[in-house]
């Protein structure tokens, strides 16, 4: 069975390991150096070029990744053709890229979330006067992709209008924004695969998006991930299927845009019960390197009864035990200009059970590893309980070396939160 997965970091590995243990030889456009069946010749955003090479290679399946070629339409591309594409098409991936659109959506069918307040661009003085009312205590966020840089959590009313002039001063000409009402609690992420009808949960599992300890310094792509979640009981999985979850699924139901694809609901758990955050339309990264791991069921039957309509009759299982996946980032990173080409080392001392997934790494012309940008490789073990799985993952960061490398030193360690509602 051959499948193309478009993508190139190490969520895009983690799929391609998993899909290869269920059976699939897959390729992947345009991959990375630590990927098998890597093609970098091929963009993910060239869809000529990609169902030439499905043609080429009698593959009738296209698994998506990232994001950008979903807002991008290639599930819209394909449609009609004999080659299917797991992932939402555009209008469902507008869940995702339009902030705007996505709390409306919300807002119609009932989910929990936060209150907000729209603005366009020409009207910032209504919105300082807002600002004003809520005493600062708001969350700015910019209507549109943002690479994770359009949303400013605020704490006065100063940080709310500096936030605000510097949405101007990125956006020239017209745009949109939300202010919303800032809440507090701890956040978990719950992904689930959806055919647009039923939908099958992978564990519930928590990112590190900061760069430093303790939830400080900018934001990155994401520091680590791990799952499950020891205190999401059965209690705050069944308030967010309630509140969330479901009137979601009525609504996809409801509205006209097909969904087929990850559903990726990032929840925030407030004295007054779950509240989403944001939709993403695609598995989260780096939460696919523990929640794929982690997946005792095949992948491959996930995707394909999700494109038959058929999710229903599955189930999904789960392996015991926490899985922890830790980024071995550059130095520097996440500003700009940071030195890569660093050669690494130690890969192969890992113990067996510890996977390596490659982010950004490259050959050079001497057929040697080396580091190609910010998250070069994510670390993921495993342990019967999450502080075992965490001692693990560490252990193994130590054993994989290359200049100025970085680890965040408390993923999987979070206070465990005196809860909640
Ligand atoms: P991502 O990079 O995860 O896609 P994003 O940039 O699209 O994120 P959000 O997930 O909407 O933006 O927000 C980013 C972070 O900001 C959240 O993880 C959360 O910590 C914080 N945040 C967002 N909305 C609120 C809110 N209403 N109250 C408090 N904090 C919030």
């Amino acid at each position: 069975k051959n499948i193309v997965l478009l993508g190139s970091g190490a969520r895009e590995h983690a799929m391609a390991w998993k899909l290869t243990q269920d059976g699939a030889t897959v390729h992947v456009l345009p991959g990375n150096a630590g990927i098998p069946g890597s093609h970098p010749d091929i963009s993910a955003l060239d869809f000529p070029a990609i169902k030439a090479f499905c043609e080429a290679h009698d593959a009738r399946l296209v698994v998506v990744g990232p994001e950008a070629p979903l807002a991008a339409g290639v599930t819209d591309y394909f449609a009609g053709s004999d080659i299917r594409v797991f992932g939402p098409g555009r209008a469902g991936a507008t869940l995702e890229s339009s902030k705007v659109w996505s709390k409306n959506f919300m807002r119609r069918h009932g989910v929990a979330t936060a209150q907000s307040w729209q603005f366009r661009s020409d009207k910032l003085a209504e919105a300082r006067a807002k600002v004003a009312e809520l005493d600062g205590q708001v969350v700015v966020k910019f209507d549109g992709l943002a690479a994770g840089k359009g949303v400013y959590v605020c704490s006065s009313v100063e940080e709310a209008h500096a936030a605000l002039d510097d949405l101007e001063q990125q956006h020239s000409g017209w745009f949109s924004f939300l202010l919303e009402e800032k809440l507090s609690g701890p956040e978990i992420s719950i992904i689930g695969i959806t055919d647009g009808n039923a939908i099958r949960l992978l564990s519930p599992s928590q990112d590190h998006k900061q760069l430093l300890a303790h939830d400080q310094g900018p934001n990155t792509g994401g520091m680590g991930a791990y799952c499950p979640v020891p205190f999401a009981d059965d209690n705050i999985l069944a308030a967010i299927r309630t509140d969330i979850i479901d009137p979601t699924l009525e609504g996809i139901r409801a509205e006209p845009f097909d969904f087929k694809g990850f559903l990726y609901f990032g929840v925030m758990l407030t004295p007054q019960g779950p509240k989403l955050l944001e939709y993403n339309a695609r598995l989260g990264d780096p939460e696919a390197e523990v929640l794929l791991p982690a997946l005792e069921s095949s992948f491959l039957e996930l995707l394909e009864a999700t494109l038959d309509g058929t999710l229903a009759q599955t189930t999904v299982r789960q392996r015991p035990g926490y899985f922890v996946g830790l980024v071995l980032a550059s130095g520097g990173y996440p500003a700009a200009g940071f030195p890569t080409g660093f050669p690494i080392s130690g890969l192969d001392q890992l113990p067996a059970d510890v996977q390596a997934f490659h982010g950004a790494t490259r050959r050079t012309d001497s057929g040697e590893l080396a580091t190609s940008g910010g998250r070069v490789l994510v670390l993921t073990a495993h342990g019967p309980e999450l502080p075992i799985a965490v001692e693990r993952a560490y252990a193994a960061a130590e054993m994989v070396n290359f200049q100025d490398k970085y680890v965040r030193s408390d993923i999987g360690q979070r206070p465990e939160p005196t809860l909640i509602f």
